[in-house]
């Protein structure tokens, strides 16, 4: 059979939340389609002096909330469905968080790894150019996402300031100097850990005796990986699209990062014995963090799921027909839009402080965003209490309500 895509999984999720508080059509039908969807062709020359036209992407799923927010992935697999979904995601993520923005995806079909530095920034450039009417810092804030980094929010940054004017605000997740802001770089994977610590405090586990293995190795997972590890959380397995790693003694994560800085990947790396990504997921650990790709867990391995927590790090890790099963297994999922609301979260002070032109120092950051992601997390664990659903239902259930209430409160058009 085949998989969901992430398209089926995020509807099929939003109708099972909407059923549980019987909402109105009039919100289903507006809240399940994206507001606007933009196709770009970018002609770019190569190094070689040929020339190659790349598709991108600009989803916007939803303004009702805000100006629209959402990062730009440079994926070979990335196409219009994908980004309809993490739009979509995104929508729903700012809703629940309370952020004041709406949710939108963009993505360019190219695969960053073979593309040199010079074609990336070109790309990149052409990209914002296309969209130059779309990005704007009270419109559509675009911010890194799988395949991109700081170094292309500042060819964004600088192109749109090319043409209206420097405008920092117009793209987040920027160096820190060009008006980036601290801890943003750390933001998604450091949400990812404070829900995982608020998890195991609902289980009333320990963390010390807690054994975790974490799938992805790239921002989100390290990151998420090397701050678990310093709550004394048991990191036995690590993964990248090289394979995975484990240890059940536990991994020594700073030094698998330092390798990573070394070597690009974690090829070679002998802190733990080999183990392929597959096997990753159905480790004998207590808590697993995919924080790499969508669909990772499917009705074909969920079965064998041994942990008893799981922590959304990526985007739709999970396609929707497994959440049955992992449901009926009794592990806890805290869902996507939860678990990797911190970037996002951090995204937010990022605008406010190009925006008043005052910044913050990192310890302000952690004050201002923490106390926004446990509330969250705590809204979301209560309402799967009332509603005996699980916790991603519970999410989408809080983020309808108060997409629903912004659009009531517009009143009629
Ligand atoms: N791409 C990230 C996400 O999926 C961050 C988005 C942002 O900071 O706007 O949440």
């Amino acid at each position: 059979m085949e998989k969901p895509s992430p398209l089926d999984s995020m509807i099929a999720r939003f109708n099972e939340a909407a059923d549980i508080i019987n909402l109105d059509q009039r919100y289903r039908d507006i809240i399940s389609v994206p507001e606007r969807v933009v196709t770009v062709n970018l002609p770019v020359k190569l190094d070689d002096g040929s020339t190659r036209v790349f598709e991108g992407y600009r989803v916007i799923h939803s303004t009702v909330m805000g100006p629209s927010k959402g990062g730009i992935r440079y994926a070979p697999f990335v196409d219009l469905d994908e980004v309809k979904a993490l739009a979509g995601w995104m929508t729903f993520k700012c809703a629940l968080v309370g952020l004041p923005y709406g949710g939108a995806k963009g993505g360019i079909t190219l695969n960053p790894k073979v593309r040199s530095i010079d074609e990336l920034e070109r790309i990149t450039r052409s990209y914002t150019r296309a969209l130059k009417d779309v990005f704007g810092e009270d419109s559509d804030i675009p911010a890194p996402d799988m395949g991109t980094s700081n170094r292309e929010m500042a060819w964004i940054f600088h192109e749109y300031s090319r043409i209206y004017g420097y405008t920092p605000g117009v793209v987040t997740g920027k160096p820190l100097h060009l008006g980036g802001s601290k801890g943003r770089v750390a933001a998604t994977g450091w949400g990812t850990m404070l829900a995982t610590m608020q998890a195991i405090e609902k289980m009333n586990w320990e963390p010390e005796k807690s054994s975790c293995a974490v799938q992805g190795f790239g921002n989100v997972g390290s990151w998420a990986a090397k701050l678990l590890a310093d709550q004394g959380v048991k990191i036995v397995a690590i993964s990248d699209h090289t394979g995975g790693y484990y240890n059940k003694e536990g991994l020594k994560v700073r030094e698998a990062v330092a390798y990573v800085k070394e070597h690009g990947t974690l090829e070679g790396y002998t802190g733990g014995e080999r183990i392929t990504n597959e096997e990753l997921i159905t480790l004998d650990v207590d808590i697993l963090v995919p924080a790499a790709i969508e669909n990772v867990i499917t009705i074909e391995n969920a079965e064998q799921i041994q942990a008893k927590l799981i922590v959304e790090g990526a985007n739709g890790p999970i396609a929707s027909d497994a959440d049955k099963i992992v449901d009926e297994k009794g592990i806890l999922v805290v869902p996507d839009i939860l678990a990797n609301a911190g970037g996002v979260s951090v995204s937010y002070l990022e605008w406010v402080q190009n925006r008043r032109g005052h910044y913050y120092p990192e310890e302000e950051i952690r004050e201002k965003t923490a106390p926004i992601l446990m509330d969250a997390f705590e809204r979301v664990y209560q309402t799967h209490k009332k509603y005996k659903c699980s916790m991603r239902i519970a999410a989408y259930v809080q983020a309808i309500e108060r997409l629903a209430t912004g659009i009531d409160l517009e009143g009629n058009f």
